[in-house]
Formats: structure tokens, sequence, C-alpha cells
């Protein structure tokens, strides 16, 4: 790239590091023309376009505010739920795509939702697929009830899950509300 004081168009790299996580790279770079210095961060871009059309850097961060809400007072903690958010990245990054749908990314969230707590995947699914009747929540619990008996290792009864299904129902989704930044859009 470039030198960005004096636009000569070649630079030499002279140390790199990874960071700890492994995520970015830096690395320290040297004009050959003024020979200033300056620093490049390298990470693999993925970019999530919203409904408004606007894109903005993926951001696990964004996933687990997302996803906190519809875990309210279940036993999730922020350690499920930053995994969770690991997963979610990863998925989408193996698409090879740099660039996602936002509705493709909420999607990629209710495959790993749905095996941490089921209560909180009918919750979110209920906002992000916007559930609009009792037979939406009936036919989404259907399903569920379907793969816990396809699972072998199921061990909580269904009526609990019937149970929390219907208290579910008694939430109020505002349709507006973008699952992903938690904000109005
Ligand atoms: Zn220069």
């Amino acid at each position: 790239m470039h030198c960005p004081f004096c636009r000569h168009g070649d630079s030499r790299v002279v140390d790199s590091r990874t960071s700890d996580d492994g995520s970015t790279i830096r690395r320290r770079r040297q004009c050959p023309e003024c020979l200033r210095r300056f620093t490049t961060i390298e990470t693999a871009s993925l970019s999530v376009v919203k409904r408004s059309g606007v894109t903005e850097p993926f951001s696990r961060e964004k996933i687990v505010n997302g996803v906190r809400k519809a875990c309210q007072g279940r036993p999730v903690s922020e350690d499920d739920l930053a995994v969770l958010a690991q997963r979610v990245e990863e998925t989408l990054r193996t698409t090879g795509s740099a660039e996602l749908d936002a509705h493709e990314v909420g999607l990629t969230i209710l495959g790993p939702l749905r095996e941490l707590d089921e209560v909180a995947y009918l919750r979110f699914a209920s906002v992000y697929q916007a559930f609009d009747s009792l037979e939406d929540f009936e036919s989404a619990i259907t399903s569920l009830r379907a793969r816990r008996e396809a699972d072998a290792d199921a061990v909580e009864p269904a009526a609990a899950l019937a149970a929390e299904g219907a208290r579910t129902g008694a939430m109020e989704p505002d349709p507006d509300q973008d699952v992903l930044s938690g904000h109005p859009s």
C-alpha cells in the first residue's frame, strides 16, 4: 500500500504482530522514499448489510446484545452468549462471503440459540421471524418437540416447554425492532 505521508506507491514491512486472539495482524511499515513509519491492521473482512442498506462491520457484541434480551430470566450465562456469538461468526465466515445480509445473520443465530435454550430460541424467533399468531408459536413448538424426540438425550419433559412457550406468547414483540442492533430501525 502507498505511504500515507508522501504517497509513495510502495512500503516495506519491518515488523508483524498477530493479536492475542489471532483475529488481527498489525504490521509496522516503512516508506522507502521518505523513510517514515506507519502501522496497518489486517483483519478478515466480514460486514453486515442492514435492512436500511447501511453496511457495518460484523460484531460479536451486537450478536450478544441482540440475543441477551431473549435470554432474560433463563439459565444462560454471559459465557454462553460469547460462545454463541463465536459460533455464529465461525459459521458466517465459512460461507466465504465478505458481506452478509442481516437476515442471514439472524437465521444463523437460530440454530445455536435453539441448542442453548429453547425458550430463548422461541422468544428470539418470535420477534425475528415476526410470529403474529398462536399458530406460529404452535408450529415452532411442534418442530422443537419433533427435534427433541429425535434426540435420544432429551431429559426435560416437553410439558415444561409448552408452559414456557405459552408464557412467551404473552410477550409483545416489536416488529420494528432491529434484533441485531437493539435499536429501532
Ligand atoms: Zn513516504
